[in-house]
């Protein structure tokens, strides 16, 4: 088979419909056998539960073209147990997470075509999700549900460099206490809408969310958890419930700790130490790590004196190290590279 012909180097970040997807349906109790279809589109009852009530969740990760000639995804393993926790929160029957990873092997399988070439930059991104389907007009969880993973090729997050970000301090809150902050819901970025659009008026990249309890403690933005470097080097990262556990900073923390011999904390971050942090990165699939240049809190500046023109020294070889690791350059540790073909 020969690859579709897109211009890889050109991808943005935008769905581009491949020729598979998966969908398993669960009614009467169970989960059906899952299959593969070529129909992207999906008919609903106007009343189906995601529609009325937002009964939602979904997943996203990556699959890409090593060194060695596999193409491979990352910690996806990882990601059927989180959206394990997601469908449980919501009152959703869980996907099993094995059948989670043979469902994006085949999925990714299937759309082998359309996995970018080594070296290009460009990942597949993979969208598991799930959702209420049936109707459901008086307030309850749905009886049945669809499972489904669609996959699009996606180009390189950084085009010619990564550009430290500028982020501002939210008036609005991501995550009450002991509310779903902590699970991947579409309820969770329908309401991060407004936040977004409202801080890129303002001419900012991103939203620093504080803990709604207190408004002194540092949270995460909209997609992506924080990593700080200390000024003598530790690497410092917010602990909360509710934020949600990024697989990228987990992988991030091991190799700081393991590869790179580095001290990591994992606690409450005051907003107050913001200002006496060396470096600035936020975490997830789509960029691995982003450099934060500056953080603004209603006109207040702090800036990192990582800068405005490239990445940290630490941020940079926290980058290099995991996507060494995930493009086959660097030694995984066990059970990180899972082989699709
Ligand atoms: C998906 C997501 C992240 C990043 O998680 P990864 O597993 O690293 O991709 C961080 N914060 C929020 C709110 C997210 O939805």
């Amino acid at each position: 088979m020969e690859k579709v012909n897109i211009d890889w180097s050109n991808l943005g970040f935008g769905y581009i419909q491949t020729k598979e997807r998966y969908v398993s349906c669960y009614r009467d109790g169970a989960w059906d056998e899952g299959v593969l279809t070529g129909d992207a589109n999906i008919v609903l009852n106007e009343c189906a539960g995601v529609l009325q009530y937002a009964q939602t969740i979904f997943e996203g990760l990556k699959a890409y073209a090593t060194d060695g000639g596999h193409i491979v995804a990352f910690r996806p393993d990882l990601n059927g147990e989180r959206m394990e926790a997601s469908a449980r929160r919501l009152e959703m029957p869980a996907f099993p997470r094995e059948r989670f990873v043979e469902a994006v092997t085949k999925t990714v399988a299937a759309n082998r075509d359309y996995v970018p070439p080594y070296g290009s930059g460009a990942t597949l991104y993979i969208r598991p999700f799930m959702f209420g389907s049936n109707s459901v007009i008086g307030v309850k969880p749905a009886d049945e549900y669809q499972f489904r993973i669609f996959c699009t090729p996606v180009g390189p997050y950084f085009k010619g460099g990564a550009k430290p970000l500028t982020i501002c301090v939210s008036d609005f809150d991501r995550a009450a206490p002991h509310g779903t902050g902590n699970i991947k819901a579409g309820l969770n970025y329908a309401m991060s809408l407004h936040a977004i659009v409202s801080a890129h008026k303002n001419g900012f990249d991103e939203n620093m969310y504080l803990d709604p309890g207190t408004r002194t403690k540092v949270e995460e933005t909209g997609g992506a958890n924080f990593l700080f470097v200390t000024k003598d080097n530790k690497i410092v990262t917010p602990k909360s419930d509710s934020i949600l556990p990024s697989i990228t900073r987990r992988s991030l923390v091991h190799v700081a700790k393991e590869y790179l011999g580095m001290e990591v904390e994992e606690r409450e971050v005051l907003f107050e130490e913001v200002k006496d942090f060396a470096e600035c990165g936020l975490c997830g699939t789509a960029a691995v790590i982003s450099p934060v240049g500056k953080v603004v809190d209603h006109g207040r500046e702090i800036c990192f004196p990582s800068g405005m023109t490239e990445m940290g020294p630490v941020t940079r070889k926290l980058y290099d190290t995991l996507t060494g690791i995930q493009m086959g350059e660097i030694e995984a540790p066990k059970g990180w590279i899972h082989i699709i073909e």
